[in-house]
């Protein structure tokens, strides 16, 4: 479709000024925290079955939106019960969906199974990702390429079904990416750099592309803004860390301690519900304080 004629947003008379309310807290009926609901809004999550995915699911099904979580066919065994729990939990429909978001066949199938389960999609949390063993300053290409497939790519083609969707359906939405502390800062551990190269260079991407589209898909009423995690204890550093390494990685951090899923999914309601509604192209960090340096 052709963005629309720009001249035709020329605003020529005084009824401009009508769209700006000055004190909705005064309708009787107004409730600022209506804002927050997704009720009878439809969404998708990729990497739905990890930490802040699945969290972010939760989230969202609480807040009334239908919810497919999307992860690879290996996370069948964890995918199934959740889609279950959350669907029982919170009166929502709930269904896992199979996908490597790198895999533009696959992505591409998606979308129909997308529109088959839920009729359509208002808001996408577009959250797979991975961190690739190796990812140093001297990375083999295959580190790199992996690395870049995954994220980078994966996060393209994911959000091109979605915002899709929005245009097909004639209706606007939301489009929030993972993007992370590394595509801002060098993660310093220890005295220097970690290796996440490569990571960060696709996060960095990430947080681009996410505002390149606020600025293309704003005249459809779509918004596209991201998410930068610091470290979250998201489950994938149960077990593998000793407290030392805790305290080490936590001492560049303001507030001291990691972050939780959940205070990763509160941002992301935020981000994809009408709270935001003036809110597109940023990127919001949730890190304790760790940009601050
Ligand atoms: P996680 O490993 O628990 O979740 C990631 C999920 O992505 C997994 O369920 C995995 O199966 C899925 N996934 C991996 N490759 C995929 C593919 N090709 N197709 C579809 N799904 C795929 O990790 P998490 O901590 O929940 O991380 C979620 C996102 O947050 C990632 O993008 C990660 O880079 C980012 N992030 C995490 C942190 C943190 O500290 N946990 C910090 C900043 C950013």
């Amino acid at each position: 479709t052709p963005p629309p004629n720009r001249t035709e947003n020329i605003m020529t008379d005084a009824s401009v000024f009508d769209q700006y309310p000055l004190d909705q807290w005064k309708e009787p009926s107004h409730r600022i925290m209506d804002r927050f609901s997704l009720a009878g809004k439809k969404g998708f999550v990729t990497g739905g079955a990890g930490g802040l995915g699945r969290n972010v699911a939760a989230a969202w099904a609480e807040a009334g939106a239908d919810v497919a979580i999307v992860d690879l066919p290996r996370t069948k065994d964890a995918l199934e019960p959740l889609a279950q729990e959350l669907s029982e939990r919170y009166g929502v429909k709930v269904v896992p969906l199979y996908c490597d978001v790198s895999d533009k066949t696959q992505v591409d199938a998606l979308k129909t199974s997308l529109v088959d389960t839920l009729g359509t999609v208002d808001v996408a949390f577009i959250n797979a990702g991975v961190n690739v063993p190796g990812d140093d300053a001297d990375e083999p290409y295959e580190v790199w390429q992996k690395t870049i497939d995954i994220n980078l790519t994966g996060a393209y083609l994911t959000a091109q079904i979605a915002q899709h969707i929005m245009r097909e359906h004639n209706h606007g939405g939301s489009l929030v990416f993972t993007s992370s502390l590394s595509a801002h800062n060098a993660n310093f551990i220890a005295g220097g750099p970690s290796p996440v190269a490569a990571y960060g260079a696709s996060k960095a991407g990430i947080y681009e592309y996410a505002r390149y589209l606020a600025a293309a898909l704003a005249p459809y009423g779509i918004r596209s803004n991201a998410v930068s995690p610091g470290y979250v204890w998201s489950g994938i550093f149960e077990g593998r860390i000793v407290p030392e390494a805790h305290d080490m990685m936590t001492a560049p951090v303001p507030m001291r301690r990691f972050g939780t899923n959940e205070e990763i999914a509160t941002a992301v309601l935020f981000l994809a519900s009408d709270a935001s509604s003036y809110v597109t192209g940023t990127n919001l960090q949730v890190d304790g304080g760790y940009s601050v340096y």
